[in-house]
C-alpha cells in the first residue's frame, strides 16, 4: 500500500512520480515532467526541480519557495513537439478561506536529450 501520487494520476506515487523522483527513471514526455515536478513542488525535492528546470532560466531555488500550500493539479492541455512541448495546468492552492489556481502554459524543450522546463507563455502558441 502507498499513497495515491499528488500530480493527480490516480496511480500509485511509487508507480508514478515516485519513479521520476528519486531518479529510477526520467519522464520521457513533457506532460509526465511537468506532474512530476507538481509532485516535487508537494515533496519538496528541490534537487529535482533543478534537474528538470533548462539551465538558462533556473533560478536559485530554496525551501522558501516550496511554502505554497498545494491541493491538486489539472492538466488542461499538453502539445507535443519533437523538441518543443507545451502543457497548459491549473494548480490549485489553499489561500486561507479559499481555493485559488496557478493558472500557466508551460514551455518546455528537449536538452540533451531530456525534456525540462524552460518557463511560462503568454499565449498557447
Ligand atoms: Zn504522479
Amino acid at each position: 500500500m502507498s499513497s495515491s501520487c499528488p500530480c493527480g494520476t490516480g496511480k500509485s506515487i511509487d508507480q508514478c512520480c515516485g519513479l521520476y523522483l528519486s531518479g529510477q527513471t526520467y519522464p520521457n514526455n513533457a506532460e509526465a515532467l511537468m506532474r512530476s515536478r507538481y509532485s516535487a513542488y508537494i515533496t519538496g525535492n528541490i534537487p529535482y526541480l533543478k534537474k528538470t528546470w533548462h539551465p538558462d532560466t533556473c533560478p536559485e531555488l530554496t525551501s522558501d519557495d516550496l511554502h505554497t500550500n498545494w491541493l491538486r493539479l489539472d492538466v488542461v492541455r499538453s502539445k507535443k513537439g519533437l523538441k518543443k512541448s507545451v502543457v497548459e495546468f491549473k494548480a490549485w492552492f489553499d489561500e486561507g478561506d479559499s481555493e485559488r489556481a496557478l493558472h500557466e502554459i508551460s514551455l518546455f524543450k528537449l536538452h540533451k536529450k531530456r525534456w525540462v522546463y524552460v518557463g511560462p507563455l503568454d499565449q498557447w502558441p
